[in-house]
């Protein structure tokens, strides 16, 4: 089959590799229908993660069971499905307590690649969930994206308990920060602080519900905020880049006993404990558990309450997936779908 292949930073090819076969009774193979391009893919692509040997890439999928192990018992073939990034159970402790993504038999799908022909996933029972009917075009988009970016924002805005009566901050501007804003309006904020300074995404902020823009970035992008919250700070933010500057940025412009749901994956932070201690804020963060939203966003996009799928301003048959990768790192792209 054909799949994306990370050679070395900035070398993205699609190659032929080996078929993917069950290989224990609860894995399930499924012809992959839509990947993309995630900003943790740039990481290594931009050479901030060492590549020491070539990578199948992606973690985002949509797709059709093609076989299942002989333990797979919620699945049939030629279902349609979408799962987290990360395979996991669904029935350990962590699990239970909606942690999926730290599952205690976790494995993440970034290390088996869905940007291919077809993939294999393990723990099929506990990762995917069906999709009932027949989705359109821009439900299918929605549903690739509730894969990742949109599980992981609306992780985000539930971490930073935005909700009614709750003014929220949004630091960073790619598909997460800007699902996080969508979460955050459905979850019934009353007011969403995009901070950005790219016309472009701020439009799309709009459109998903921020009502204030912020251009200001770091000590002056908190000034911002405190300004503009009475002096106390929002009280909710959600933090969606995962550098030094974003983060400090995520907890200073929270006010005191506030929430920051950090989801951007951490490069090089480094929190200094008297900050912290004096910060006096809640920090919940990390992978984002998906698994335990996915029923609920399935609901939610195919009866038409929410569209995730704005984000994708970019797509590409998956053989010019060298090229999606540079449309987002130069970012002339917010996040490329591959049509496989
Ligand atoms: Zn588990």
């Amino acid at each position: 089959m054909r799949a994306v292949v990370m050679h070395a930073p900035g070398d993205v090819r699609v190659d032929q590799v080996a078929d993917p076969a069950i290989e224990l009774p609860t894995d399930a193979v499924f012809r992959v229908t839509a990947a993309c391009v995630c900003g943790s893919d740039l990481w290594p692509y931009r050479g901030h993660n060492e590549i020491t040997e070539p990578k199948q890439m992606g973690h985002e999928y949509i797709g059709v069971v093609e076989e299942i192990g002989d333990e797979v018992t919620t699945l049939k073939v030629g279902d349609a499905v979408v799962g987290s990034f990360m395979a996991s159970d669904n029935t350990c402790e962590i699990c239970a307590a909606g942690f999926q993504s730290r599952c205690a038999h976790v494995v993440g799908m970034g290390g088996i690649g869905t940007q291919a022909e077809y993939a294999r996933v393990p723990w099929a029972d506990g990762t995917l969930v069906r999709i009932p009917g027949t989705p359109t075009h821009a439900q299918q988009m929605s549903l690739l994206a509730a894969s990742d970016v949109l599980g992981t924002g609306w992780f985000a805005a539930d971490a930073a308990q935005a909700g009614p009566g709750k003014t929220v901050a949004v630091v960073g501007d790619g598909a997460v920060g800007l699902l996080g804003i969508l979460a955050a309006r459905r979850f019934g904020a009353d007011r969403i602080i995009a901070m950005s300074r790219h016309a472009d995404r701020q439009a799309l902020a709009r459109g998903y519900g921020a009502t204030d823009i912020v251009t200001e970035r770091g000590e002056e992008g908190v000034e911002r905020i405190t300004e503009m919250t009475g002096g106390y700070g929002a009280h909710s933010t959600i933090e969606a880049v995962g550098t030094q500057e974003s983060m400090l940025q995520a907890i200073g412009a929270t006010r005191r006993g506030g929430h920051v749901g950090f989801v951007g994956v951490s490069h090089d932070v480094t929190l200094d404990g008297s900050m912290l201690f004096g910060a006096t804020v809640h920090l919940l963060g990390g992978p984002a558990p998906v698994r335990r939203y996915l029923p609920e966003l399935v609901d939610l996009i195919m009866s038409g309450e929410i569209d995730a799928g704005g984000v994708f301003d970019l797509s590409l048959p998956l053989d010019e997936a060298a090229e999606a990768y540079r449309a987002m790192d130069e970012r002339r792209a917010t996040k490329v779908h591959l049509a496989v």
